[in-house]
């Protein structure tokens, strides 16, 4: 087919041509003495994109997930306790994770669309009054349902509750795109991934840790072995990885970084901000429901569409697919056939989402939705507009 097609899905994102670019070049030598001032610039400007200022910032070829056991195996002892709250398909995978791992985890249920709820995680540690919980999984942005927790107030109800877990915060969707405070949250391992707003391919995890988990790593007996820190740690320190990096999404990870710093963190989450209010104005003018189940904890870094009772949204994906060139993110687990998700971060603007938007509202007609034609791109244009 002539022309783009729009990735709507939320991760992999559009890779800007820049980027595409920069990644087009031949292999180096990794060990040379030219790389660790390359390194260094990663490794130094990496912080900066969540706000962090103590601590230190490493990157692995692997996708997010990676840095889910990266962040445990490196942290906890075998068999160490933890609390996580389950709200999504992206929670379970982070609890199902620390499970294989050979962890104990106490689960809060929260029903999907909803997010975390500070009391009810503040009560369970105020329950352990021994201490034993040693760590608290959240996931920021759930994006299998287009959530976005309030972090700040978890913080709270872990000061509130006077207890020392250690916090670790799956930011594989907001960060790079949301506003991300590893700092004022009291954050203790931040994990993301490349192919999410860092606009890079899928292939690079990035682990931030605090001080406070970075003492941990020396004195934990987990096995480790590809994950391990303390060789990462040395290896940096020089310049270095203990192993092959993923150099051309290094190269790509330089550049994301000079555009997102540019830019600037917060003008990038205002941006989000602004392209998810446009989305959720479509939304609601095609008299579609979220998964969110307020507006307040709405993502800005992806929608999450529930279709009418009797329709399959597999089926409007598949033809936003075929017949327009638009590619959703499908409902995952127990959301499957019933919500479709709208990607929106990354590198987007209000005129390539408003013809992502024309494309998801030909396919609901299309579906058997009773969507009026250019009601919901109307919608969204009228909140992105910028008048005079
Ligand atoms: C995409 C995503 C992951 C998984 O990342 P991969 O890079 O696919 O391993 C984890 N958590 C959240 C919140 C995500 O959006």
């Amino acid at each position: 087919m002539a022309g783009r097609h729009f990735l709507q899905i939320p991760g992999p994102t559009p890779i800007p041509d820049r980027l595409l670019r920069a990644m087009h070049r031949a292999s180096e030598d990794h060990r040379s003495s030219a790389f660790p001032a390359f390194a260094r610039s990663i490794l130094s400007r990496l912080p900066q994109v969540v706000h962090q200022t103590k601590g230190e910032h490493f990157v692995f070829p692997s996708s997010g997930t990676g840095m889910w056991e990266a962040s445990l195996i490196n942290t906890q002892n075998p068999g160490a306790r933890l609390l996580a709250v389950r709200f999504g398909q992206f929670s379970h995978l982070f609890i199902q994770t620390a499970r294989n791992l050979g962890y104990t985890v106490d689960v809060i249920e929260t029903p999907w669309g909803d997010v975390p709820d500070p009391a009810q995680i503040e009560a369970a540690l105020v329950a352990d009054r021994s201490h034993e919980i040693q760590g608290v999984l959240i996931v920021h942005n759930e994006t299998a349902t287009g959530v976005t927790t309030d972090m700040a107030a978890v913080r709270a109800a872990i000061d509130r509750a006077n207890h020392p877990a250690l916090l670790y915060v799956d930011g594989v969707s907001s960060i790079a795109s949301l506003d991300f405070q590893f700092d004022a949250w009291g954050v203790d391992c931040s994990i993301a991934g490349s192919q999410k707003g860092f606009m890079l391919p899928a292939g690079l995890g990035i682990l931030g840790m605090s001080e406070k988990a970075l003492e941990r790593v020396a004195t934990v007996t987990t096995p480790r072995s590809y994950f391990d820190l303390r060789p990462m740690r040395v290896q940096n320190a020089q310049g270095y990885f203990p192993y092959t990096p993923a150099l051309s999404l290094l190269f790509g990870l330089d550049e994301s970084l000079t555009m997102l710093l540019d830019e600037g963190m917060p003008n990038v989450a205002a941006r989000h901000k602004r392209m998810g209010t446009g989305v959720r104005a479509a939304v609601s003018a095609w008299g579609l429901k979220q998964c969110a189940k307020r507006p307040e904890i709405a993502s800005n870094s992806l929608t999450a569409v529930v279709v009418p009772e009797g329709v399959d949204a597999a089926k409007v994906i598949d033809i936003a697919f075929k017949r327009y060139d638009v590619s959703l993110g499908a409902g995952l687990s127990e959301l499957a056939g019933k919500v479709f998700r709208i990607g929106h971060l990354g590198d987007n603007n209000a005129l390539s989402l408003a013809g992502a938007l024309s494309g998801v509202e030909m396919a609901l007609l299309d579906a058997g939705i009773p969507v009026t034609l250019g009601a919901g791109v109307g919608a969204a244009l009228h909140s992105w507009r910028v008048p005079a």
